[in-house]
C-alpha cells in the first residue's frame, strides 16, 4: 500500500497488541453520492462489508442504495435532508425527516431498516441552537420506534471542508490501538476517502483487523 499510494500513505508506526481479530466497523455517512461507486467496486475487491448511512442528498444517486444493499453492506438511515435548523426544530419535523429516507430505503432496497446515525450524532450539541433538549427527546424515541443508533469512537476527519487521504488514514489507524471495537466515521461524499480505503482496506486486513 505504501508503494502503490506513494508519498500520500502516512509514514506512521503504531503499536496495537490487541489487533489481531480486533474488528474495524467502517460506516460511511451523507450518501450516496457521486464516489459511492466507486467505493463499492473497493469493498468488493477486499470482501469487506461496511454500513452506509444514508441521505437524501443526491438524489441522481439514489440507486446506489439498492446496490449497496444488494452487495450485502448494511444500510441505516443518516437523514434526509441533513438541514440541522430544519430536522432539529422539532420531534416531529425530525421524525418526518427520517420516514421520507426510510421510504426512500424501503423503495430501492425492498425492505426497511432499524439502524440510524443521528446527523451530528446523538450527544450533539449544534441541535440545542434550534431547540433545547431535543437529543434527550429524540434518542429516547428513537430507542421507542426500534431504532439502533450508532455514534463512532473513530473519526477520519474528512467532516469538514479541507483534507487528504493522509490525513484520513493516519486520523483512523492512530485511533486503533485506543479501542476495543472501532467504529470509523468515514463520508462516501469525499473523493480522497473513497480513494483512501484502496491503501487502508488492505492494510487494516494485514495487520490482522
Ligand atoms: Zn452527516
Amino acid at each position: 500500500y505504501r508503494e502503490a499510494a506513494g508519498k500520500d500513505f502516512p509514514k506512521i508506526h503504531i503499536d496495537d497488541p490487541d489487533a489481531d481479530g480486533k474488528a474495524v466497523y467502517l460506516t460511511f455517512d451523507d450518501g450516496p453520492g457521486v464516489y459511492t461507486e466507486q467505493l463499492l467496486d473497493t469493498l468488493d475487491r477486499y470482501g469487506v462489508k461496511v454500513t452506509f448511512f444514508v441521505t437524501g442528498s443526491f438524489p441522481a444517486c439514489e440507486d446506489m442504495i439498492k446496490k449497496e444493499d444488494a452487495a450485502g453492506h448494511s444500510i441505516g438511515i443518516h437523514t434526509l435532508t441533513h438541514d440541522f435548523a430544519k430536522i432539529y426544530s422539532s420531534d416531529k419535523a425530525f421524525w418526518k425527516d427520517i420516514d421520507k429516507m426510510q421510504a426512500i430505503v424501503q423503495k430501492q432496497t425492498g425492505h426497511t431498516t432499524n439502524l440510524m446515525r443521528f446527523a451530528g450524532g446523538s450527544s450533539n450539541s449544534i441541535s440545542a441552537n434550534y431547540t433545547t433538549g431535543i437529543m434527550t427527546l429524540l434518542t429516547k424515541q428513537a430507542e421507542q420506534k426500534g431504532f439502533q443508533y450508532f455514534d463512532w469512537n473513530i473519526s477520519s476527519g474528512d467532516g469538514g471542508s479541507e483534507g487528504d487521504m493522509n490525513m484520513v488514514i493516519t486520523n483512523i489507524i492512530s485511533g486503533l490501538p485506543n479501542q476495543d471495537a472501532c467504529v470509523v466515521l468515514c463520508h462516501d461524499t469525499k473523493e480522497y476517502t473513497v480513494k483512501a480505503m484502496e491503501y487502508l482496506i488492505p492494510w487494516l486486513l494485514d495487520h490482522g483487523y
